[in-house]
């Protein structure tokens, strides 16, 4: 049984345009799914959707056996999916780290005493334990994204959803969250939704999916979203840089395969295998 299922979901915030037109999509539990598509293509609409944020004007959304057009289910929903947004300055409001990871589960009541084990577990997944005391305000990007993430971890969440969370990081900050959520994903077997403009990051996941015109314009491994890169380009993707670089050799007339997409495979094209 699929952890997130959209059936045919429409939703449009003026009643006129649809900003996600009949998009249907599954997830199974543990998967890592990235979802790419030009600005306004409907990804962040997707991400409020799929965490109840918004309702969907037609369609459903499905989470476990919880249903968005069941209004009991909203709650339940939400407890289960949570958001880590772009800009992490928007989403700390405690002046401590570990007030800032309370926040959460007080509001949904979880007992004193489990609040502290949960600081405790979200911390440690984020790598972040000895940050517990520090203002968010002190912290780097990276760091002040993990603790947003922590905030939604001590949710214990089961789908965890990047908005472009690495977006407004710098490469280290950038590494930094995405090795937390690799980390997430394949230890703790959170099931994750990654929406990015960084096409390295679709490489390591899954399934990609890639929106346009809020429609689901491709589904695939990401070996198939990039092999047609006419394609790619014209859902507004840029390829990874390692297969441009490959496609400007091969224009050249450097004799390598196609369809290079890391720069490990374009290393060991050029050179042989280490
Ligand atoms: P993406 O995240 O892919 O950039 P969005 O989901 O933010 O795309 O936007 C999809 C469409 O919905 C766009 O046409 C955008 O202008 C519109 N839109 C997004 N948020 C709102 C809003 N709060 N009110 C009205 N229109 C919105
Ligand atoms: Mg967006």
């Amino acid at each position: 049984m699929p952890i997130l299922k959209a059936e045919n979901v429409s939703f449009s915030y003026d009643k006129k345009i649809n900003a996600v037109e009949n998009f249907s999509f599954s997830v199974e539990k543990g998967e890592y799914v990235a979802v790419l598509g030009r600005n306004g293509s409907g990804k962040s609409t997707l991400a409020k959707l799929f965490n109840a944020l918004l309702i969907p004007d037609k369609g459903k959304i499905t989470v476990g056996e919880f249903s968005s057009d069941d209004k009991k289910s909203l709650f339940e929903i939400r407890k289960r999916v949570g958001v880590v947004f772009q800009n992490p300055d928007n989403q700390l409001i405690a002046s401590i780290v570990e007030d800032d990871i309370a926040f959460g589960p007080e509001n949904v009541g979880v007992p004193r005493k489990e609040i502290g084990e949960r600081i405790e577990f979200a911390l440690k997944a984020v790598g972040m334990e000895e940050f517990r005391r520090s203002s968010p305000e002190r912290l780097s990007g990276g760091q002040k994204q993990r603790i947003a993430i922590a905030g939604v971890l001590a949710l214990t969440p089961e789908i965890l959803i990047l908005d472009e969370s690495t977006a407004m990081l710098d490469p280290a900050g950038r590494k930094e969250v995405l090795k937390v959520v690799e980390k997430l994903n394949e230890e703790q077997g959170v099931t994750v939704i990654a929406i990015t403009h960084y096409m390295e990051e679709a490489l390591f996941a899954d399934r990609v999916i890639v929106l346009d015109g809020g429609k689901l314009a491709k589904e695939g491994r990401p070996e198939e979203i990039f092999s047609d890169r006419e394609n790619a380009v014209k859902l507004g993707l840029e390829l990874p840089f390692a297969a441009r670089i490959a496609d400007e050799l091969i224009k050249r007339g450097v004799k390598i395969k196609s369809g290079i997409l890391t720069k490990e495979e374009l290393a060991e094209e050029l050179c042989g295998s280490k």
